[in-house]
């Protein structure tokens, strides 16, 4: 298949998980991929894997001139014309315990990150004359709070709603803007649920379809909505969750003490 040849794809976050399995997809679609990651090792793990068919660029989306940069990096290679910006992390912490540096780390990373590289991505796609389309790495807590979710969820709930004035504001300019809604997804993100007793049963028993998505179930939502079959979409929210916004969360608090342990 080679549905995005001609393509130049930037994906942040795109050393791990979803992001990974979205460039490794653009890549097998003939598109050409500027991976950016804060992780080095992850980073220098994918630019092995995938022997010089992606350019890695180490990447922190809170600052804006390193977002800059790795969309220069694309425009080097002819004109950017797909974002998917997947950048993310977990995190856990109730709002009457949540300290302003952590509620502040997870709004920079997952929203005002999202902020940064659609604003550099539109103004690349705009110089490139050509259309464009990207696509926002959301969650399903956008629509659904998760118990010690707080700061997480309003992020995502974030996005969707940057996603939608983004759609707004670019059309014009012949951009798509649309977002993906992971549910469960099965990344190093979530590996330590595995880990918790009951957790996983818990989590199994809300999701009709009862099995975790795959990174590859996301990057195929992702490239449909950046493909040509999405050409009359924009501002959606395309939720990717085996059914799971039917039912909502399951009780999280019997896992709290392990969720706020470090590293979980
Ligand atoms: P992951 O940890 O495998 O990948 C996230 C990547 O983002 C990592 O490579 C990490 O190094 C990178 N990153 C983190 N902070 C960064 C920063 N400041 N600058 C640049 N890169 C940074 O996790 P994943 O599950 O693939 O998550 C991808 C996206 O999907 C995230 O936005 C996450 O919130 C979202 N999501 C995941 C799930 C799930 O169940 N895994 C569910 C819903 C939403």
């Amino acid at each position: 298949m080679s549905r995005f040849a001609g393509d130049i794809a930037v994906v942040t976050g795109g050393a791990s998980g979803i992001g990974l399995a979205i460039s490794t997809r653009l890549v097998e679609e003939g598109a050409r991929v500027v991976i950016g990651d804060i992780n080095p090792e992850s980073l220098r793990a994918a630019a092995i894997s995938f022997g010089g068919a992606v350019v890695t660029q180490p990447v922190d989306v809170r600052v804006e001139g390193e977002v800059e940069a790795l969309v220069a990096a694309a425009e080097s290679l002819g004109g950017l014309t797909l974002g998917f910006n997947c950048a993310g992390l977990g995190a856990f912490g109730e709002i009457a315990e949540l300290s302003e540096a952590d509620w502040d780390t997870v709004i920079d990373i997952c929203l005002k990150g999202v902020f940064l590289s659609l604003k550099h991505q539109a103004r690349a796609m705009r110089r490139s004359g050509r259309s464009g389309a990207i696509v926002n790495i959301a969650s399903l807590n956008a629509r659904v709070p998760m118990y010690g979710g707080g700061a997480y969820a309003a992020a995502k709930a974030g996005v969707e709603m940057l996603t939608r004035n983004a759609a707004l504001e670019l059309a014009a300019d012949r951009i798509r803007v649309n977002t993906v809604s992971p549910g469960l997804t099965d990344t190093p993100l979530t590996a330590g649920f595995r880990d918790l007793q009951g957790a996983e049963a818990a989590f199994m028993a809300r999701i009709p379809m009862a099995r975790w998505g795959s990174p590859r179930d996301m990057a195929a939502a992702a490239l449909f909505l950046a493909s040509e079959d999405a050409g009359y979409i924009t501002g959606s929210n395309l939720v990717v969750d085996g059914g799971w916004e039917t039912t909502g969360y399951p009780d999280l608090k019997p896992w709290r003490e392990a969720f706020r342990a470090p590293g979980a």
